[in-house]
């Protein structure tokens, strides 16, 4: 068994992180730009049995183990629904509970799995000479899960290592930033992160690499993929993982002009989230273009022409903050139909203002 594919930019990181010291490490960064995997090569490393300076050998028996997710001395503190999401096991009495539909899988990483964290520090080791606490999102524990850590992350037993990911470092309790080593995940360089991305989506499903697309994907329909995930390969990976992927990025270059025609079929596939999402990405980048900055989201041909009237401004200022009131209310829609039509027929209004 070998290492699963780092992307590129993925393994300058992790060389830069093995060649300091440090017990405990604090990765943050917005979503899609890998701080899971970069974690989880930075655990298998530390547990190798013959590391190199650029990672885990990913042959001897550590690595096989946390390649099939048992090795005993790692412990993956992870809410209860990204476990089952990525087969990393729950202990058992959980796994009995979530078996029994008793309760639905937390969202949130649990004090009780906090607690068993905390326990696992003290057992002995079963293979080597180091046992890792890996915790992502780190942001998803409460108050009373960080502090339930806290000690053991200020003064580890003997070789224990943390390392906690987080996609929103702000929302972590200043004592727990305080006690790591940070390190911020760098942003790929977009055609790096194109050529992995071409890579990736062409990758079998198990080989460590992303679900095979139904069909492949064209350059141009990548780079759009790209683009509407704001240049974060890992989002953007994920959507090419979506059966009609194709389809998606076509209709993405299409969004613009939709919206200008009020036309709600544009956004008929997507649940009101999804849709408000990328009304925000195309307010976003209208004003961008209004404003002589580049677009982020969507290709600079696919949006309306440059409209740098005051007119303008005060519609994308008023439609940015009605995006922003729907926000509260898009998870639990009144009713999903009307309120894509409602969307729709106001992104109309934002993108043809009175020429003045
Ligand atoms: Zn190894």
């Amino acid at each position: 068994m070998t290492n699963p594919v780092l992307a590129p930019w993925l393994k300058t990181q992790l060389e830069s992180l093995l060649s300091q010291r440090g017990h405990a490490w604090l990765l943050s960064g917005p979503s899609g730009l890998g701080q899971f995997e970069l974690a989880l090569a930075l655990a298998k490393t530390w547990l190798c049995e013959n590391p190199a300076a650029d990672g885990a050998c990913g042959v001897c028996g550590s690595c096989h183990a946390v390649e099939v997710h048992t090795h005993a001395d790692l412990c993956m503190l992870l809410p209860e629904t990204l476990s089952l999401e990525l087969g990393w096991p729950l202990d058992e009495k959980t796994q009995d509970d979530l078996d029994a539909k008793k309760r639905k899988p937390s969202k949130e990483i649990k004090v009780d799995a906090a607690r068993e964290a905390v326990s696992f520090t003290q057992f002995t080791r079963s293979r080597g000479d180091t046992k890792v606490v890996l915790v992502f999102p780190a942001e998803r524990m409460n108050g009373i899960t960080a502090n339930t850590l806290l000690k053991t992350l200020e003064e580890p037993p003997g070789a224990v290592k943390f390392i906690l990911a987080t996609e929103a470092a702000h929302q972590l309790l200043p004592t727990i930033r305080s006690r790591c080593l940070g390190h911020t995940m760098h942003w790929p360089d977009f055609e790096e992160a194109l050529v992995w991305l071409q890579t990736m989506s062409q990758v079998p499903e198990g080989d460590g690499g992303g679900k095979k697309a139904a069909k492949p994907l064209s350059p141009d329909d990548l780079r759009t993929l790209l683009i509407a995930a704001g240049g974060r390969p890992a989002d953007a990976l994920a959507w090419t993982q979506n059966q009609n992927a194709g389809e998606l990025a076509r209709a993405w270059q299409g969004l613009p002009k939709a919206m200008a025609r009020g036309d709600v079929a544009a956004l008929a596939d997507w649940a009101p989230a999804q849709a408000l999402d990328a009304l925000q990405k195309l307010c976003h980048d209208v004003w961008a273009v209004n404003n002589g900055a580049l677009p982020r989201f969507f290709r600079a041909e696919d949006l309306p022409a440059r409209n740098p009237t005051r007119n303008s401004a005060y519609a994308l200022a008023a439609w940015s903050k009605d995006l922003a009131q729907a926000a509260r209310t898009v998870e639990h829609p009144y009713n999903p139909g009307l309120m894509l039509e409602a969307f729709a027929s106001r992104a109309r209004i934002a993108l043809t203002p009175n020429k003045a």
